[in-house]
């Protein structure tokens, strides 16, 4: 049994989570040597993944022709937010401002689009060799034809999503002919439902949280031996799709004239949920920029499950209502009450901290994005923005934060229907008081 009163004594910040105060957390083994069982080399090689595909994607997607099918999104500066941010504050936010725009990543208009079709890919790159009908030098766009389809047609793939993961996933394996199963939790977004239905995908809905709701399909995928479960709760190939990431944020930072070094650091915020998306990022940034580059996880104050899992050192033995935090958000996204088995793990000594925020907050920098940038994201996608003001402050003694670069990572936004969009908007001008 969970000693709740001996985990607050040993770790006092327990006690802010549990009372939702918003908080800093600073991760005590940050920048510590450790060994990964992942590096460098496992980030190339799925890159190379994405490049053979590349081919497939401008015929079966043509809305990725315009990156030669690469699904990469833009790196914007976003001056006029951060003038607007700064005056809703005290202290100006210093550095410079960009949003790294995954919430315009094609396909699933998420971060998804990265990790969960990374793993569909090289599931199905698996078979297609195996099955002695692709070579790994084709011109991948043969996978379009209906010899593949077939082939496919004859598995599965199953994934646990609170939305995102199993819009990626449903979107592309049912493209190249797979039988798609969504396990979907009841935080998921009715329109994602809605939209992965029409795709032909099966949808199994629960009146359950995630971790509920990935154990089930978990267990009934394993039932059949044709049916692949692609696991947020511990993938290493999802945690790698993400990765990529960081290869193309090298470039584009050196493209806009962006230094990363000691007198210039890089602070990347990321929301997360399971700690899969934001840790394969963060495990990508640390492997290119090294020791400049300092990630910081954003977690809502009801359902902080990273935060609590890392702080604790339980990682994924521990969730958010084991110490009886309810885990309501309107930040679909990140509704997810325990970490990952991977993320905790990996990010020990790679994650600088993290910070929880007030879905209040949240909704407000959502309305202030757009006001300011007209640019539309999801809630999750917007909490980047809400921990801004705390990390400064706790920041500002150890780094030169006047130099520094800050990337806001907003992980999803362009499916979203006008409708939902414009209740959002509402929702954030509110509180904003506009
Ligand atoms: C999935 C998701 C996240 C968090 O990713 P995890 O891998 O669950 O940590 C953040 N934002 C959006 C919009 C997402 O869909």
């Amino acid at each position: 049994m969970l000693d709740v009163n001996k985990l607050v004594q040993d770790f006092p910040q327990v006690d802010q989570l549990i009372e939702g105060q918003p908080l800093f957390w600073q991760n005590p083994d940050y920048q510590q040597k450790a060994a990964l069982p992942i590096g460098l080399a496992n980030i190339f090689d799925a890159e190379a993944r994405f490049q053979r595909f590349a081919k497939y994607f401008e015929v079966a997607f043509p809305e990725t022709l315009p990156t030669k099918g690469i699904l990469e999104s833009p790196l914007i500066p976003i001056p006029d937010m951060q003038t607007a941010i700064s005056r809703s504050q005290a202290q100006p936010l210093v550095g410079q401002l960009l949003l790294k725009a995954d919430n315009l990543l094609p396909i699933s208009g998420s971060i998804k689009s990265r990790g969960g079709i990374y793993e569909v890919l090289k599931f199905a790159e698996k078979i297609a060799v195996e099955a002695g009908i692709l070579v790994y030098e084709d011109n991948y766009a043969i996978l379009a034809n209906s010899e593949f389809k077939e082939l496919f047609s004859q598995y599965g793939i199953a994934v646990g999503s609170t939305g995102n993961l199993g819009l990626s996933i449903g979107i592309v394996a049912q493209k190249l002919g797979f039988q798609t199963t969504v396990h979907m939790s009841s935080d998921a977004a009715q329109w994602k439902k809605d939209l992965l239905r029409a795709k032909g995908a099966v949808v199994v809905e629960y009146d359950d949280n995630f971790s509920n709701a990935i154990t089930a399909g978990r267990k009934q995928a394993a039932m059949d031996p044709k049916v692949y479960f692609i696991d947020d709760e511990g993938s290493v190939d999802l945690f790698l799709g993400y990765s990529v990431a960081a290869l193309r944020l090298q470039g584009q930072l050196k493209a806009q004239g962006i230094k990363v070094d000691e007198e210039h650091p890089l602070f990347v915020y990321l929301p997360a949920g399971v700690g899969g998306s934001p840790g394969g990022v963060a495990f990508g940034l640390k492997e290119v920029f090294g020791k400049n580059v300092h990630p910081i996880f954003a977690e809502p104050t009801h359902i902080p499950s990273v935060t609590l899992g890392m702080m604790t050192g339980l990682n994924d033995q521990i969730s958010v209502y084991d110490v009886g935090i309810d885990g309501i958000t309107k930040a679909d996204g990140l509704a997810v009450g325990r970490p990952s088995r991977i993320a905790g793990k990996f990010m020990k000594t790679l994650l600088l901290g993290s910070a929880t925020f007030p879905d209040e907050q949240m909704m407000a920098e959502l309305a202030r994005l757009y006001q300011t940038e007209k640019i539309k994201v999801e809630p999750s996608a917007a909490s980047g923005f809400a921990i801004l003001k705390q990390c400064q402050e706790a920041l500002a003694s150890e780094y030169p934060l006047a130099n520094s670069t800050h990337i806001v990572w907003s992980t999803g936004g362009a499916m979203v229907p006008s409708t939902d969009f414009a209740r959002y908007l509402a929702d954030g001008q509110a509180e904003l008081g506009n």
